[in-house]
């Protein structure tokens, strides 16, 4: 890093390669077309947070290995205490946001150190896996990269078996002695125009029959042939106040085209190998780490929109009645039931047999599941308190006409705010839910761990019915 550039400006320049990010039919750069330059702001800002002296031991820690402060996202867990800490560094960065930036990289950083910090385990499926994991974990550290994890691939023909729409899935069609060369397509990687590198691997669990499907790969955006399709961007001009949310945390979303791109061997860290390919998909410290990341985050985002949402029955003169008290309770149950579950993660973390400190994955999984459904219900709830008042909302500047300007301040004023600060409220709280922004967050809360279906189906599938069973057995047999 260059020593006049802070870190975060450092983040921005690395950005300036040759990615083909494709944005409304045309290919753009992210450094300079105006869709991206709110949320480059703020990653700069979270970035810079590193080398702050207010902040810095809240999120980063001194890393022994590159001789430096870096985000707490790297460390691995060797105590306890060291859960605690990356939670208070998940918690600065989800705060400053919100919880409305989902994908700062902290989420795919921890997924690395949960597979770095277990690499032997995989020695048995690979032998090179460990080296190559080890080398860029301290080589993504070391440049304080921005990853971004895809797994999905296109939505194509979901009824088909696994492989038979192969066409789409990422594979290899020729190898050589730099690396491989893959072709395929990818589904919705957020936040890939602002990554430094991007780390993809099957979902679904590949069947023996077709190793070809079976990969790990990490790919630099920048990567030739590698084409970063993304969907319309929703962030507002800079300074539109009407969109306050829209104009800094648009991190947008890019279904991914590779179109012959070399990946060098030593970012190749599994090929045509299913069953390793399956252990790392399904690794524990992985996991955990990382949903510890996303349920801290889904806490602070709980925590906004039920204040967003309190501030709005307060000011219409509505909270006084039970219908809506009730509504506001759902709220802050659910909002606290996610802070019971970060806590209870964290008070019953574990060492696993590798020594490595995992805050207990059966809360995470809880919070993450009842996730899907809180937030959704978050949104109708504020939108059944503020009902009309979200349409009522005058476009542009209301103070540039005498007349108009005084008759907004006579009848759009609250029960507390005058007419200006009202506004800017329900504009907060349409943003939030209401807007294209808005409306993308309700369905990230969803999907983005997958099908939540499937994901509670697991729960029951993998939970010990025998410890249930007992529960009924002694009933069944009672004389
Ligand atoms: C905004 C957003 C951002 C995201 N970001 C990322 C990201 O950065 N990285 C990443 O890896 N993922 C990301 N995801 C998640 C991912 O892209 C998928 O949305 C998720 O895995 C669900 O798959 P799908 O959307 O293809 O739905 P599908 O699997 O196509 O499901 C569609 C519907 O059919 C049902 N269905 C499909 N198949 C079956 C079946 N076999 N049995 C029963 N029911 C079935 C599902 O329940 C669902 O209702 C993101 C998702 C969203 C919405």
């Amino acid at each position: 890093m260059s020593i006049t550039m802070s870190r975060g400006q450092a983040y921005i320049h690395r950005l300036n390669d040759k990615r083909n990010v494709w944005l409304d039919g045309k290919r753009v750069r992210v450094t300079e077309h105006p869709a991206f330059q709110g949320t480059l702001q703020t990653i700069e800002n979270l970035f810079d947070l590193v080398d702050d002296p207010d902040t810095r031991e809240t999120v980063a820690y001194w890393d022994e290995h590159t001789g430096s402060y870096v985000h707490k996202a790297f460390q691995v867990p060797h105590a306890s205490q060291d859960v605690s800490s990356r939670a208070a560094a998940f918690r600065l960065w989800s705060d400053r946001t919100y919880g409305v930036m989902s994908r700062l990289s902290d989420y795919a950083r921890s997924r690395l150190v949960g597979w770095y910090a277990t690499r032997q385990d995989m020695a048995r499926h690979d032998r090179m896996y460990a080296d190559k994991i080890e080398a860029y974990y301290q080589e993504a550290k070391r440049n304080d990269a921005f990853l971004t994890i895809v797994q999905r691939d296109p939505q194509i023909n979901r009824s088909l078996p696994v492989g038979e729409d192969e066409d789409a899935m990422l594979r290899i069609v020729k190898t050589n002695s730099e690396g491989i060369i893959v072709r395929g397509a990818k589904m919705v990687a957020t936040a890939a125009p602002y990554a430094d590198d991007i780390i993809a691997y099957p979902i679904q669990r590949i069947p023996g029959h077709l190793p070809e499907l079976a990969h790990m790969v990490i790919v630099a955006v920048g990567s030739p042939g590698l084409h970063l399709i993304c969907r319309e961007s929703f962030a507002a001009p800079q300074l539109d106040a009407a969109h306050p949310l829209s104009a800094r945390y648009d991190e947008m979303d890019a279904v991914l085209f590779f179109d012959d791109v070399l990946v060098p061997w030593e970012r190749v860290l599994l090929h045509n190998n299913p069953e390793a390919v399956w252990q790392v998909r399904c690794n524990a410290a992985s996991s955990s780490l990382a949903y510890h990341q996303s349920i801290i985050r889904l806490h602070a985002k709980l925590e906004f929109i039920t204040a967003v949402t309190a501030a709005i029955a307060q000011e219409i003169g509505v909270d006084s009645f039970l219908n809506v008290q009730e509504q506001l309770g759902e709220m802050i149950s659910q909002m606290q039931t996610i802070e019971g579950l970060i806590i209870a993660s964290e008070a019953q973390a574990q060492p696993d047999a590798l020594g490595n400190w995992l805050p207990s994955f059966k809360y995470i999984e809880t919070a993450r599941n009842l996730g899907s459904r809180y937030y959704p219900r978050a949104v109708e709830i504020l939108k059944t308190i503020a009902a009309g008042g979200l349409i009522q909302i005058p476009s542009g500047r209301f103070d540039l006409n005498e007349t108009v300007g005084t008759l907004m301040a006579k009848y759009l004023g609250g029960v507390t705010l005058q007419a200006p600060e009202k506004i800017r409220l329900f504009q907060l709280a349409w943003d939030l839910t209401g807007s294209a922004l808005g409306a993308r967050h309700d369905l990230y809360e969803r999907y983005y761990a997958g099908d939540p279906v499937r994901n509670r189906a697991g729960q029951y599938i993998q939970y010990d019915k025998e410890s249930l069973n007992k529960k009924v057995e002694p009933w069944l047999h009672m004389k």
